[in-house]
């Protein structure tokens, strides 16, 4: 295969634009890994790329997409041989390194991670980032003995990826699990995945005061701005905020009172320089304590061709769960 089907971000003189194409293969980057892409996702985050929202991508062309599964299908690095199945998530792939909307990729083979036995390319994708990055986040908060037994850990964004993963591994290892939404008509499906309660995300966008009530030993928070400094003053003495998101805005109105009075942590979660170690324990985990029906009950199946048109939803805060695309 010479040329293969890709989404591509262009920025010529006349604007950003992103367009499907016959991509070259001479035309990828450096790597030492070339795989069969069979699956990818849509995260928040490919929603900006792929509409120029945000400054996601940071060389031109780009392939986005920051996530994909697929099979090796020529290697020269030590850990991988052909026929291998596959997971990337970050190092850049689809922000300055051609990502996962494509029938092929080549990239380092240090930045892969091997399909957890028994889950499948689109259950990996299921997962993909967002997953990843829920699981990193619960394992943030276990690090900072946030226990089950210290009280209700609240997730915001519910309904979005992270969120949804979230709420199912956290309810799995035993926490009361509190859904902060935006859209009280997934209530049913956000206790079907494990919340005990399920609140309105207006209870957290109000001006946030130094101290609130202490509601929360932990939160998982997708959101940022207002409603994180909102959580932060209703986070219990000791008890600690694993950040990981932006979709409500990326500024931070809070104050040092939460810190300095009752001992709060801000853990920030990053999940595209995470080291290998720690990815490879996530995945680990995430095969083992996932439930695959709440997977399954929480992903959307799309072809490759639709992936644009997705891409303005989960910006507009209007995907439920998480997205699986289809791509050969
Ligand atoms: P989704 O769009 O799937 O979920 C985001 C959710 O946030 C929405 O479903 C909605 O939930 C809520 N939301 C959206 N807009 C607003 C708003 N203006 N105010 C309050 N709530 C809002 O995105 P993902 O789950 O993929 O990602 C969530 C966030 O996490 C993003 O900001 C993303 O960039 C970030 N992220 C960070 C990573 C990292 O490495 N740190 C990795 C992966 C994601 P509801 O309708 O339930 O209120």
């Amino acid at each position: 295969m010479s040329t293969f089907k890709a989404l591509v971000v262009t920025k010529p003189d006349t604007g950003y634009s992103c367009n499907f194409a016959d991509f070259d293969e001479r035309d990828l980057m450096d790597g030492d890994v070339t795989v069969r892409i069979t699956h990818s996702t849509i995260n928040y985050k490919d929603g900006l790329a792929i509409t120029g929202k945000g400054p996601v991508v940071r060389r031109f062309p780009m392939i986005p997409g920051v996530d994909f599964a697929g099979e090796v299908i020529a290697t020269s690095h030590k850990d991988w041989d052909p026929g291998d199945h596959v997971i990337l998530n970050g190092w850049g792939c689809g922000e300055t390194h051609h990502g996962g909307y494509a029938e092929r990729a080549k990239v380092s083979g240090d930045w892969l991670v091997r399909v957890p036995y028994g889950m499948t390319h689109a259950q990996a994708m299921a997962v993909g980032t967002a997953g990843y990055t829920a699981m990193l986040s619960l394992m943030a908060l276990e690090a900072h003995s946030i226990t089950p037994a210290r009280g209700p850990v609240l997730v915001t964004g519910a309904a979005g990826g992270v969120g949804s993963t979230a709420i199912a591994l956290l309810a799995r290892a035993g926490y009361t699990v509190v859904a902060s939404t935006g859209r009280p008509e997934e209530a049913d499906y956000l206790k079907n995945l494990g919340a005990s309660e399920v609140i309105d995300r207006a209870e957290l966008t109000g001006p946030p005061r130094p101290l609130g009530k202490e509601r929360f030993a932990g939160a998982v928070d997708t959101v940022g701005s207002l409603t994180l400094a909102n959580v932060i003053s209703q986070i219990k003495y000791g008890g600690a905020v694993a950040a990981c998101g932006l979709a409500g805005g990326a500024d931070l109105p809070s104050s040092v009172m939460p810190f300095i009075l009752r001992g709060v942590s801000l853990l920030g979660i990053d999940s595209v320089h995470c080291p290998a170690v720690v990815r490879k324990e996530a995945w680990r985990r995430i095969a083992n304590e996932l439930d695959r029906d709440k997977l399954d009950a929480m992903t959307t199946a799309i072809p490759f061709d639709d992936v644009k048109d997705k891409a303005g939803y989960i910006l507009d805060g209007k995907v439920r769960g998480r997205v699986v695309v289809e791509i050969g």
